[in-house]
């Protein structure tokens, strides 16, 4: 399931590739799972608009449309509001943005035709992704993880009775942080992923912020290589070389310590620690 980099890696991607398109025609399946919004909606708000840019927010991917003539909108109209195309990869969507005429894979639930004669592509095989519109300023839930200051960082957690690593995956408190991150920056700021949010001291708070902005911002960095016309989420997120420290290595020597790497579940997921550098 991709998590915080690998969307805002995707995120970049679809915007070198498709910022300044106008949007000509939508095809959707009409799959009723896919979509949070009326397909109706999404294609009325799609068609002939232009966008104007692609970004991240939380783990979802908004794209900014405009109306008019082929020069973003001065300044005093960009405050007003404006209409999202908002896309969540769910656990295997992905967007592709190709030539026209390649070949529809299986499972493609949307189809926007670009001035520029490409498509960009929403394929979801087990249909957890879901695309909608925004009228306005579209906000995840909780705080992003690279925006929010240390101390309210600290001020989400310290009042959460559950374990840290269940609180730092609720994405009330912050948007986008899975699994993978979670276990890293607990490894890194050395706190046991059990521990209650009550239980951390402000030190221990303050070095797990630093860690997970840490972890975040190095594993976009390896992922964030720019491709212009075919994004995809195995193509291109495989490829980035994350050093992971403790996520999926279950028995193999601590990176710090040699001592092997205990797996737990944790509220139904599974967390990656190591006993004696995390305490
Ligand atoms: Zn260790």
């Amino acid at each position: 399931m991709p998590e915080l980099p690998e969307v805002e890696t995707i995120a970049r991607g679809v915007a070198v590739s498709v910022r300044g398109e106008r949007v000509e025609s939508v095809w959707l399946s009409g799959r009723k799972q896919t979509l949070n919004s009326p397909p109706r909606a999404i294609a009325r708000t799609l068609e002939g608009a232009r966008i104007d840019d692609v970004h991240r927010v939380g783990k979802h991917i908004v794209f900014e449309l405009s109306r008019g003539g082929d020069v973003p909108p001065p300044k005093k109209e960009q405050s007003a509001p404006h209409p999202q195309f908002i896309v969540h990869l769910g656990m295997t969507g992905s967007l592709t943005v190709v030539p026209a005429d390649k070949e529809t894979a299986k499972h493609t639930h949307a189809v926007l035709k670009l001035s520029s004669g490409r498509e960009l592509r929403f394929v979801d095989p087990r249909m957890f992704g879901k695309l909608a519109i925004a009228k306005d300023r579209f906000r995840a839930p909780g705080h992003e993880p690279l925006d929010v200051g240390a101390e309210a960082f600290a001020a989400l957690f310290k009042r959460t009775k559950a374990p840290i690593k269940s609180a730092l995956l609720n994405q009330k408190l912050l948007s986008g942080v899975g699994n993978i991150y979670a276990d890293e920056a607990l490894f890194r700021a050395r706190v046991r992923p059990r521990r209650r949010g009550t239980t951390l001291t402000h030190a221990e708070l303050h070095k797990l912020f630093e860690a997970l902005q840490a972890v975040l911002n190095e594993s976009i960095k390896a992922g964030g290589t720019t491709f212009s016309d075919y994004v995809d989420a195995q193509g291109e997120w495989g490829n980035y070389q994350f050093d992971l420290r403790v996520y999926g290595r279950e028995d193999e020597p601590c990176v710090r310590c040699k001592t092997p790497i205990k797996r737990i579940v944790i509220s139904g997921r599974s967390a990656h620690y190591c006993r004696k550098c995390q305490s």
